[in-house]
């Protein structure tokens, strides 16, 4: 995937909010996006704001290293094995669990288990998306998550 090479300026663009058509079932939103004009550091992180394309809004973003994002990467990927790995074990643990007789009075160990399997299953879930996403890049918004007029986006390749 070429847009997750880390070049010595960001590959995620910022998007200001153009227009929103709220239809019956969906909103379709569309957006300008333009490339975030901030170099890279050589290490740790640069804060710089930049005047939006549309709306001359100051907007601050921060960019981290190339090794900054890297290690965030490997950090998000970490997250999302490990919350992968603990929802399978908490779901193994929920078959086996389940096909027992619980004796009548006792509590019920699924609900625990559960939540477990649950918790595990949201941290892989952030963890591989922001893996996919991470650019070392914060601003107005994030790429997963818009609301407000500004956000990040990458580019539709
Ligand atoms: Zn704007």
């Amino acid at each position: 995937m070429s847009k997750r090479e880390l070049g010595p300026y960001p590959g995620l663009r910022y998007a200001h909010m153009v227009s929103k058509d709220v239809h019956s079932s969906h909103v379709v939103r569309r957006f300008a996006l333009y490339p975030i004009d901030i170099e890279r550091p050589e290490k740790g992180r640069r804060v710089e704001a930049l005047e939006c394309g549309s709306c001359q809004k100051p907007l601050k973003f921060k960019v981290l290293s190339v090794a900054a994002t890297r290690s965030r990467r490997r950090a998000w990927l970490v997250l999302g094995v490990a919350g992968v790995a603990v929802a399978l074990g908490f779901g193994v643990a929920i078959f086996e669990v389940g096909g027992r007789v619980v004796e009548e009075g006792a509590s019920n160990p699924v609900g625990p288990l559960a939540l477990g399997f649950l918790a595990g299953f949201l941290s892989g879930i952030v963890g591989l998306s922001y893996w996919l996403y991470e650019d070392g890049v914060r601003g107005p918004g994030s790429p997963l998550i818009s609301i407000g007029a500004h956000a990040l986006r990458w580019p539709p390749s």
